[in-house]
């Protein structure tokens, strides 16, 4: 396998896995990876739709750091975990999420966006009343509004990840449907010095692509962007580097011939 390093993945620590950190480190190890970044779920004022809910991707980040030095320490030698972060992106939040983001020694920041100006896209609810495509673009262009309000992060997570939920998913989906709002952000991630993540976890949405598709990550690269971390965005050890050799394809084909992986915040680049 090329690329050696899956930097984005959730344990128990997050609201929707109930995987033991142990066993997601033993599956990294038994697949060969040399590290491992775990990117636990942090979504404040996160729009739940029951009430058992609420609360759950709170991140209780002090007991997450405690297991993760211990099993940092415990693993020494055999693969290098890192602590990382899947931080929602809302762009009220604009001081919690500075002041979040500041407050751990983190590895590594994904923002990501999970809520789209106070809805869930992973809810029909959402595309109720409109057009497929109105809904896309409102989830995109909340992204740019997310983007004047924070940069305190490495990468943005899964770029379009509404295609995962909308009616006919990513079926009529193109880039360049939304190429104006789309080639903004590359351009704002890129300004910004910022990357973006090939995220795997599409393998389980039956879409026709990872997140985001071919089309923004050739366009990424087109504009001089190079930052790219991959992620299976695991919740289960069954699911850690899942898809990493179509990955590696993918990204060769788009021009990339580096990955990136990030300790203590800072940039490292390897040959795919
Ligand atoms: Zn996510
Ligand atoms: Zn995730």
């Amino acid at each position: 396998m090329a690329i050696k390093s899956d930097y984005h993945m959730h344990t128990s620590f997050s609201g929707d896995s109930t995987a033991p950190m142990e066993q997601m480190i033993l599956k990294g190890i038994e697949l060969g990876l040399n590290s491992i970044c775990f990117t636990e779920h942090m979504d404040m004022d996160f729009v739940y739709e029951q009430p058992s809910e609420e609360g759950m991707f709170d991140l209780n980040t002090d007991s997450y750091l405690y297991d993760f030095i211990k099993y940092k320490e415990k693993y020494s030698g055999q693969i290098q975990l890192l602590f990382g972060v899947e931080l929602g992106i809302q762009a009220h939040l604009k001081r919690e999420l500075a002041l979040y983001s500041k407050s751990y020694d983190f590895d590594f920041i994904i923002a990501s966006s999970h809520i789209c100006n106070k809805k869930d896209p992973g809810y029909a609810s959402f595309y109720e009343g409109r057009s497929e495509e109105e809904a896309y673009r409102e989830y995109f262009l909340s992204i740019l509004d997310n983007l004047k309000t924070f940069d305190n992060f490495d990468v943005y997570g899964h770029l379009d990840y509404v295609v995962r939920y909308g009616p006919t998913k990513d079926a009529g989906y193109s880039y360049e449907q939304y190429r104006d709002i789309l080639d903004e952000i590359l351009e704002t991630l890129i300004e910004k010095e910022k990357g973006m993540e090939l995220n795997t976890g599409a393998l389980g949405y039956q879409l026709r692509d990872f997140n985001p598709c071919m089309a923004i990550l050739k366009k990424y690269h087109q504009l001089g962007g190079e930052i790219i971390t991959i992620g299976s965005d695991a919740h289960t050890p069954s699911a850690i580097a899942r898809g990493f050799q179509r990955a590696a394809e993918v990204l060769t084909e788009c021009g990339f011939r580096y990955y990136a992986t990030f300790e203590k915040r800072v940039a490292e680049f390897h040959r795919i």
